[in-house]
């Protein structure tokens, strides 16, 4: 478990860098990914991720959509959303895809061989 804390800090900052972000930022999709608030519905397409009131968020669940690298939240529709985007709910969805795929097994590989 502690490779994987390693490994979603070492993502986390290669995104926070990418989209340049703040460190709160960062530390946000962190918490939402480590909690386990991201549900990946459709691969690719659809994700749900349930809010954290803690981290101000005033919905239940947020829907984040995306076509190819585009990103959309129903955040985005809240007038309070303003320009913080991505949001931390598309960052967590990054970040949750990016570590699958590290993590994920892919073909040819056969743990114990
Ligand atoms: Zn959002």
């Amino acid at each position: 478990m502690r490779i994987e804390k390693f490994i979603i800090e070492m993502v986390a900052e290669e995104l926070k860098r990418q989209y340049r972000k703040s460190e709160n930022w960062k530390k946000r999709i962190i918490k939402r990914v480590l909690l386990g608030t991201v549900n990946r519905i459709i691969p690719g397409r659809l994700w749900i991720v349930r809010g954290i009131p803690e981290l101000g968020d005033r919905y239940q669940y947020y829907e984040v959509y995306s076509r190819g690298e585009r990103y959309l939240c129903t955040c985005y529709t809240h007038p309070w959303s303003g320009k913080r985007r991505p949001c931390t709910h598309v960052g967590a969805v990054m970040l949750y895809e990016r570590i699958q795929t590290l993590l994920e097994p892919g073909p040819g590989f056969e743990p114990g061989k």
